[in-house]
């Protein structure tokens, strides 16, 4: 008997009918003897319409309040979940996150869980009882309802499953797996059946938005064993690989790197949009400069992304370059400008619409000259670089947004990671 984890996306939560068909899946390890915790999203478009009413309501709204809001949709979901499990003869119940406790920082919209209470879960779970519980959202100190940040769930789910011990923590979505590449931009992605934390960590927070970044940062700090597959599969269908691989179950396993038998050297190309792109020109060439600018974008909790100086021609000035979100681009901008004297520049400049594509896989570090084939493989397609950033596992670049799927289909055929065309 094993303690499982399950957790269903929006998508797969989208209407009853897929809801009953989710509850199949987990009857299914029900049926098998395990215990079972359920995680759920909000119904897909939920979460979309709550932001969007925020919005509406104030655009400078109370982030506590806002937290209010949007955490519901995951309360509906937990509930209809519960009430269909029963309806198929499974005991089962819902909660929210202040229920369980999920206790997390204050910092609302982005919160982080500090900790799960777990004695009633264990022991309701050892009575045989689902344990539903909504993702997303916990409780801070403060008593008031926090929430994870977008695509918190798959987080809430591998907190969970840390939390209990649990033996797999499954994440049921509408692909069948974690693939070379969004396979709705490249279609001939390939499924891995395995990728290591580094990559998938490395994937995830560089677009990939299959599973939220810090659900994968957990699971390699807590050894949460990951997998990554389809609620859309039959429930009864048997539990093996479609490929015959080894991970045990349908799915994209995440794990250790010495667990993963042949080795890309790259595994995955990501995209994401909406970067903007700064530039500060003639700035003092002196300690404590990019120190001054970093400071006053982190002082109004601005992301910054890549970031680029020049080395200055006669040592006394020099321009930065650096990325923020678009949804950022003003108030970072209004950051630099609004100091101007402390900062000394001649002239700044940006733009929004920025795409960042970004080939990513543990082979880089053996093998020499990937970057090298990037930008060759990009400047074929006429593609103009604008910045370059690179990793030990990857190498990203920041290109025109309009060109962003070209770039990801063709690096994906230039590293040789096209499935092969069919009959
Ligand atoms: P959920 O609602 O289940 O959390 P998400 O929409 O958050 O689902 O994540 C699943 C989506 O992630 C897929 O539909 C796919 O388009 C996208 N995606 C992006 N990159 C990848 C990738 N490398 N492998 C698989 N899916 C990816
Ligand atoms: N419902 C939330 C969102 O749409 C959390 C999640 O789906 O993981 O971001
Ligand atoms: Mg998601």
């Amino acid at each position: 008997m094993s303690l499982i984890v399950m957790k269903f996306g929006g998508t797969s939560l989208a209407d009853l009918e897929r809801i009953r068909h989710a509850a199949r899946h987990v009857k299914r390890e029900v049926d098998a003897g395990h215990q079972v915790a359920v995680i759920v999203s909000a119904m897909a478009g939920t979460t979309n319409q709550l932001v969007k009413w925020c919005e509406e309501a104030s655009a400078l709204h109370d982030a506590r309040e806002y937290d209010a809001v949007v955490s519901t949709g995951e309360q509906v979901s937990a509930g209809l979940m519960a009430i269909v499990l029963q309806d198929m003869g499974i005991s089962a119940r819902s909660f929210t996150g202040w229920q369980v406790p999920v206790r997390t920082s204050d910092v609302h919209g982005a919160a982080r869980i500090q900790s799960i209470e777990s004695d009633d879960l264990r022991s309701r779970l050892s009575e045989g009882q689902v344990c539903v519980i909504t993702g997303f959202q916990g409780i801070s100190s403060l008593n008031r309802i926090t929430t994870l940040g977008r695509g918190g769930s798959d987080t809430s789910a591998v907190a969970v499953a840390a939390a209990l011990g649990a033996d797999r923590c499954d994440i049921y979505t509408d692909v069948d797996g974690v693939y070379t590449t969004d396979p709705r931009i490249a279609p001939r992605a390939q499924r891995l059946s395995r990728i290591s934390f580094e990559e998938m960590l490395e994937m995830a927070s560089l677009g990939a938005k299959v599973l939220q970044t810090r659900s994968v940062e957990l699971a390699m700090a807590k050894g949460v064993r990951l997998v990554v597959r389809s609620s859309f599969d039959d429930p009864d269908a048997p539990q093996v690989a479609p490929d015959g691989s080894n991970s045990g179950v349908p799915g994209t396993l995440v794990c250790d790197e010495d667990e993963i038998v042949e080795q890309q050297i790259v595994s995955g190309v990501t995209l994401a949009k909406s970067e903007a792109k700064i530039t500060i020109r003639s700035v003092k060439d002196r300690p404590g400069v990019a120190a001054a600018v970093f400071g006053a974008l982190a002082d109004e909790q601005i992301v910054v992304d890549m970031i680029v100086q020049n080395v200055s021609d006669d040592g006394r000035q020099t321009d930065i370059t650096f990325t923020v979100p678009d949804a950022e681009y003003d108030r970072a901008m209004n950051a630099i400008t609004s100091d101007r004297e402390r900062f000394e520049y001649d002239t700044i400049t940006g733009a929004k619409g920025g795409a960042k594509i970004s080939v990513i896989g543990v082979g880089m570090r053996s093998h020499a000259g990937v970057a090298a084939s990037m930008f060759r493989a990009l400047s074929e397609k006429g593609i103009n670089i604008q910045l370059i950033t690179t990793s030990e596992i990857k190498t990203s670049v920041l290109i025109a947004e309009e060109y962003a799927e070209l770039a990801v289909r063709a690096l994906h055929t230039y590293y040789g990671l096209d499935r092969e065309e069919e009959g």
